[in-house]
């Protein structure tokens, strides 16, 4: 088999086995990265070097492979590995052995020669890729402050949501709030405690709406709550929860804080757009900051 000696020349794993899957040629790469010689692997079967190898699976493969003279596929995103390989590796990988695209191919009428494919640099580019993407999506809809919805976000909600709620008449209802003499809170006691206090309110009200309900830090000391399928009497109803939630809570250090509301509902059968929606529960929450504050003011 001297011509098979050009296999060790190669940068894949490459063996030849029997139908009872006895090595008959292990090349260099598989020297390498499994610490087994030729002298070590030739002869042996490979499931006695390799106990992970399903031996009735395997087998069955070689025999279809040798009887369709046909090759057969084994995707490393399905089946990870043939072989159990420790990856040699300085940096940490997020794989534990070697990740294998393997080919079986029949070679004559008795053998098979399988290659092994290392394919662990490209998933984990590929996972890299993902977790990168996840973490730019954060990043672009989530504030990091709060850890609600950022404002770009509730926008495109919103967008979405005032065209199904025309479309289709169903009640959409807004909720704005702004926590009342917050410049209060950083002059007395500085900005990072004030930090605290806006996040400790985003997790109250976080807590307290539906799943349904979209969330968002407005701006600021500004949050905005959108509420579909919500009759503009139940909006208040949540409103007035929250409210009461907040003005319950003792925040550490600062004590007590309140808050302003402004509750308003879509009009669906008008045309009105988004802002002139989001004006509306705007001028209601003014008219709570100069009628007393922590109040919920509402209107049609
Ligand atoms: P009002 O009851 O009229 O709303 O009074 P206010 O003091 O809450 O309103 P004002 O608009 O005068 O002040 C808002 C303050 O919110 C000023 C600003 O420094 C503070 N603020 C805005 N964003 C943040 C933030 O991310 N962290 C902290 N600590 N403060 C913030
Ligand atoms: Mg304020
Ligand atoms: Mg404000």
């Amino acid at each position: 088999m001297d011509h098979l000696m050009l296999l060790d020349l190669m940068d894949n794993g490459i063996m030849l086995l029997d139908k009872e899957l006895e090595i008959c040629f292990w090349n260099q790469w598989l020297e390498f990265h499994t610490n087994l010689s030729k002298n070590d692997a030739i002869g042996k079967k490979l499931p006695e070097l390799f106990p992970e190898i399903i031996k009735k699976n395997l087998k069955r493969k070689v025999e279809v492979s040798l009887k369709l003279k046909t090759s057969t596929f084994m995707d490393a995103s399905v089946s990870k590995y043939l072989i159990q390989i420790p990856l040699k590796k300085i940096t940490s990988s997020m794989f534990n052995y070697m990740q294998q695209n393997v080919i079986i191919a029949p070679y004559g009428n008795e053998n098979v020669i399988i290659v092994i494919y290392d394919y662990t640099p490209l998933l984990e580019a590929q996972e890299l890729l993902k977790q990168q993407a996840e973490k730019f999506e954060i990043q672009a809809t989530i504030d990091p402050l709060t850890q609600v919805y950022n404002r770009l976000k509730f926008n495109t909600i919103l967008d979405l949501e005032v065209q199904r709620s025309k479309r289709y008449s169903r009640d959409l209802s807004i909720i704005i709030f702004d926590i009342d003499h917050f410049k209060k809170v950083n002059d007395t006691y500085g900005h990072l405690i004030g930090d605290e206090v806006l996040k400790g309110i985003a997790l109250l009200v976080k807590n307290t709406v539906r799943t349904t309900d979209i969330f968002a830090r407005w701006g600021g000391e500004e949050f905005i709550i959108l509420l579909p399928e919500t009759l503009l009497d139940r909006a208040v109803i949540v409103a007035e929860r929250i409210r009461k939630t907040i003005e319950e809570y003792i925040f550490p250090e600062v004590g007590t804080k309140t808050c302003s509301f402004g509750v308003t509902i879509y009009h669906n059968d008008s045309n009105e757009t988004y802002n002139q929606f989001i004006n509306r529960a705007d001028t209601h929450l003014y008219s709570a900051k100069n009628s007393g504050r922590n109040r919920v003011i509402f209107g049609y």
